[in-house]
């Protein structure tokens, strides 16, 4: 049976405002600006905070879905407790899994969910294996993972980034994305999911996986730490000069984290 959406980022969107172009020069140059501001602030280069392998680091992903980071941290050391691998996952009763994630929010989607994504991993895999992703180009590893139902454009990119595959994919997450939005990289209408396309090619092609991983970090941690959802703190941002939302400016966002 098909699923509830939990991943808002995909859902498209009609009748708005066009978003900027892909590699559009002035936001490109824009983007490094903003990159080279914010590393000297969070510290680049940034240390990973996973070392998980690609099937842990999905699950991970798919826990952490609006929930904060110690409550999905808390559900996948619980689901590992329980299970002895991801496997006896698959085998598992929902209210099983779901008893055991019940901290994150929406565990009823996520319980059924989480074992759906490993069972057709494994239909397609033979195994719950993803090492052969690291042979793959980014793109490709990528669309081969959001072929799953379940698995949306910035759970793709969390598994390439953040696992030890530690491939130069970009996540975005609520914060990246409001801070990219009020900033002015993205248009005001551009979800979650559309954004991943257009603040990658903002970047250079050739950037590593650790130049990548920083700037999904220090967007991150500006949104946690400065630009907050409400009242962001425009007094003491070092981006505000380049920011048409400072100070509630005109392009301010109505974004939701
Ligand atoms: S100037 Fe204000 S709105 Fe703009 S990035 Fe900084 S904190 Fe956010």
């Amino acid at each position: 049976m098909p699923l509830a959406p939990i991943q808002t980022e995909t859902r498209p969107r009609t009748g708005r405002k066009p978003a900027p172009a892909p590699g559009d020069p002035t936001l490109a140059e824009k983007a490094l600006a903003i990159h080279a501001r914010l590393c000297p602030v969070y510290g680049c280069p940034i240390p990973y905070f996973h070392s998980l392998d690609p099937v842990s680091e999905l699950i991970s992903s798919l826990l952490s879905h609006r929930t904060r980071n110690a409550e999905s941290g808390r559900a996948f050391k619980a689901l590992r407790a329980r299970f002895p691998d991801w496997e006896a996952v698959i085998d598992a009763e929902v209210p099983e899994i779901e008893a055991a994630i019940a901290g994150v929010t929406w565990p009823e989607l996520k319980a059924p969910r989480i074992r759906d994504v490993l069972r057709a991993l494994r239909d397609r895999c033979g195994s719950l294996d993803l090492a052969f992703l690291a042979d793959m180009e980014v793109e490709a590893a990528r669309d081969w993972l959001q072929a799953i139902p379940g698995i949306g454009p910035k759970t793709s990119a969390a598994v390439l980034s953040f696992s030890t595959l530690r491939m130069p994919a970009l996540p975005v997450d609520s914060h990246h994305h409001r801070v990219a939005q009020r900033l002015g990289l993205i248009g005001p209408r551009v979800d979650v999911g559309p954004s991943h396309v257009i603040l990658r090619a903002q970047l250079p092609a050739d950037w590593s996986a650790q130049d990548l991983y920083d700037n999904h970090e220090i967007l991150m941690l500006h949104g946690q730490k400065v630009c907050h959802h409400r009242n962001p703190a425009c007094g003491r941002c070092v981006l505000v000069d380049l920011c048409p939302s400072a100070n509630g400016g005109a392009g301010e966002s109505s974004t939701r984290s």
